[in-house]
């Protein structure tokens, strides 16, 4: 089949802003008020509005959602030649914000009926390669401290933190979660970002609800909080003189994109509602198909489906997956890959993986789908129509 290039219509996006209205209201009071920089009303509704929302204590609202990862990093008390345990499927930005801090990743495999970190090899490393020693729990390999875990909810869906939190609490880890891509799921009836000692969210334009860029913190712990606020505004210690005792960041968010944030959260409920409507018209859609694999859920956890994501067959090249992107591509709509494994990029090459098997195998066969709040049901049926047409043409 011909696929050419007159047949498109509209661009058919990845996932992109909803903007309702109540944005440009609230934005605009900072505007006529002149609170538009890092201090303002808007910032502590905005981390009282999330706060409240996903049952936390304390929010601490920044930048984007990597520099909410350092500072939770750094205010658990993860530094220079620690270790973090971390799944090598993940955004960069996980990693990444370990390094900041001179620690060192220890790549964690997937599991593979859900495709988050797996506990059970969590577990594992944590006997078969860890042993305490002073106190401190000592890679046996690497002779370095291990200090936290930092699991992620892969694309709108919850990571077993109730296993993740106990193994936390057995061996005297940290437990940080990277909730950023899965604001409004669900664990056993609790929120994602409750659990644990610390979790991180980001609002970023392509995440569930977006103030153009942002990140917010969350905790129970006062401490965590008010430590998080000293360090993302700059460490200043005295209310008159500029006494630093500490090297602190500019991490923090604007009263202008906290306002854009409180309109947005007014919408969340609705837009986690969409996202399951579309993941449900996939899903019936894909079912049918026995080549492929649609995602997964489990009992006790109510995923957002941020974006929607299928396996193609097992044994799928990389090459013919990335052809299904392109071809798809070609026809305006935009789909994408899950991300490469990070520790075979060049920056992690050198960093201990641990059994790695699953993760691999999700990279070569996923594909993420349009999943757009604003999706329109034709749309959609096209994405579903070209995708089904594509893959019939190139693994058929
Ligand atoms: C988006 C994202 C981040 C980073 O958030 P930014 O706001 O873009 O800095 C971190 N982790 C995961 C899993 C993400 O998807």
């Amino acid at each position: 089949m011909q696929y050419k290039s007159e047949d498109i219509g509209q661009r058919i996006p990845l996932c992109i802003p909803e903007i309702r209205g109540n944005e440009w209201d609230y934005v605009k009071s900072c505007l006529d008020s002149g609170w538009v920089s890092s201090v303002g009303s808007s910032v502590d509704r905005f981390e009282q509005v999330v706060a409240e929302y996903v049952g936390r204590e304390y929010a601490v609202a920044t930048v984007n959602g990597t520099s909410a990862l350092h500072i939770s990093l750094l205010i658990n008390g993860v530094g220079q030649g620690d270790e973090v345990l971390v799944p090598t499927l993940t955004f960069i930005a996980t990693v990444n914000a370990i390094s900041y801090t001179g620690a060192v990743p220890v790549f964690i495999d997937s599991e593979p009926d859900y495709w988050q970190m797996d506990p059970g090899k969590v577990e594992q490393f944590l006997k078969e390669e860890c042993h305490l020693s002073g106190g401190l729990l000592k890679n046996k390999t690497t002779g370095r401290n291990v200090k936290a875990i930092l699991p992620v909810d892969l694309l709108g869906h919850p990571c077993d933190m109730d296993s993740i939190v106990n193994l936390g609490s057995t061996f005297g880890l940290s437990v940080i979660e990277d909730a950023a891509e899965s604001l409004g799921a669900r664990y056993k009836s609790k929120k994602v970002g409750s659990q644990g000692d610390v979790a991180c969210l980001s609002f970023n334009g392509n995440k569930i609800i977006t103030t153009g860029g942002g990140g917010m913190i969350l905790t129970d712990n006062e401490q965590f909080a008010s430590q998080a606020k000293y360090l993302t505004t700059q460490a200043k210690d005295h209310p008159v003189e500029y006494i630093h005792n500490a090297i602190g960041f500019n991490y923090r968010l604007t009263n202008l994109q906290a306002a854009m944030g409180v309109a947005q959260m007014e919408c969340l409920d609705e837009f986690v509602a969409k996202k399951r409507q579309i993941a449900d018209v996939y899903e019936t859609a894909f079912k049918k198909l026995d080549y492929l694999t649609t995602m997964p859920t489990q009992a006790s956890m109510e995923p957002t489906y941020w974006l929607y994501t299928v396996l193609l067959p097992d044994g799928t090249s990389v090459a013919d997956r990335t052809d299904i992107i392109t071809r798809l591509g070609a026809l305006g709509i935009e789909t994408r890959p899950l991300w490469h494994m990070i520790h075979g990029l060049p920056p992690y090459q050198e960093c201990q993986s641990f059994k790695i098997r699953h993760a691999v195998n999700l990279y070569e066969r996923a594909i993420s789908l349009p999943s757009s709040v604003g999706l329109t049901i034709n749309d959609q049926q096209k994405c579903i129509d070209s995708f089904i047409q594509i893959c019939t043409d190139v693994i058929g």
